[in-house]
């Protein structure tokens, strides 16, 4: 678990400015989802906070430390892509413990937190497939278990759900929602999905021209949307 401090981030690529000052503060434990239509910088931001982005200016920290200059690699988080990425040649198992086999854990401890995410995730039955065989909710359930091997103390999740039948988003949402639930570890979720937005969410950072048009929990979205921009995107009567 933990804060996460984003102080007025900028985002240039050369001329383009991306994003033009982002602030957000987030208590331990929260579920932050940027909600927004394609191009509004959301997977930007995201990237920025898993150092997959330089930041152009401005500050991120988790639990106060200063992430700017930090490794990916030493930043305590995981994300979750819609592309799962899995190697299609290792069995599920070793997918999601992959991780940690980079990491040098010793096996018989990388067996028993692959077999604990597994079974969180149920797909314990699944751990000797290979991803060929798996439906894309499993593929996404083992994206998933990837993450959760490694005890992040944030979880980013870039539109996850995106390459998944309705049927399936709604089981794979509610899945996650689980997840934060049992976990109660910060969880960022990029989405442009207002519905996926407003279940999921403690609060909704709702973005736009590069700027959060609104950051608040979602009744308050619904109910107080801050300008015409956002009551037009949560659907609720102006
Ligand atoms: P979103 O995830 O909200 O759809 P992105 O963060 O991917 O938006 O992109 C925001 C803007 O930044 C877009 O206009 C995109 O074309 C631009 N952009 C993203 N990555 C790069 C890059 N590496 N180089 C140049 N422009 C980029
Ligand atoms: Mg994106």
């Amino acid at each position: 678990m933990a804060s996460l401090n984003i102080r007025n981030v900028k985002k240039a690529f050369g001329p383009m400015e991306v994003l033009k000052g982002i602030d957000l503060d987030l208590d331990d434990g929260e579920f932050l989802v940027l909600l927004g239509p394609s191009g509004c910088g959301k997977s930007t931001l995201l990237n920025m906070i898993a150092g997959l982005d330089s930041i152009t200016s401005g500050e991120i920290t988790i639990d106060e430390r200063v992430l700017n200059n930090v490794h990916p690699k030493d930043r305590d988080i995981a994300m979750v892509f819609q592309s799962y990425a899995l190697y299609p040649n290792m069995t599920v198992g070793r997918n999601i413990g992959f991780g940690l086999e980079m990491r040098k854990v010793a096996k018989a401890e990388r067996d028993q937190k692959v077999q604990d995410a597994a079974r969180m995730l149920q797909i314990d039955h699944l751990l000797d497939r290979k991803p060929a065989q798996l439906s894309g909710g499993q593929r996404q359930r083992v994206a998933m278990g990837r993450a959760l091997v490694r005890d992040p103390k944030i979880f980013l999740f870039d539109e996850p759900l995106s390459n998944l039948d309705a049927k399936l988003r709604v089981e794979m949402r509610t899945e996650i929602k689980k997840l934060h639930q049992r976990l109660g570890t910060t969880m960022v979720y990029v989405t442009h999905d207002q519905i996926e937005a407003m279940t999921l969410a403690s609060r909704i950072a709702i973005m736009k021209d590069g700027i959060v048009q609104q950051f608040a929990p979602p009744q308050e979205v619904y109910e107080k949307p801050a300008n015409m921009y956002v009551a037009g995107f949560v659907g609720a009567p102006a």
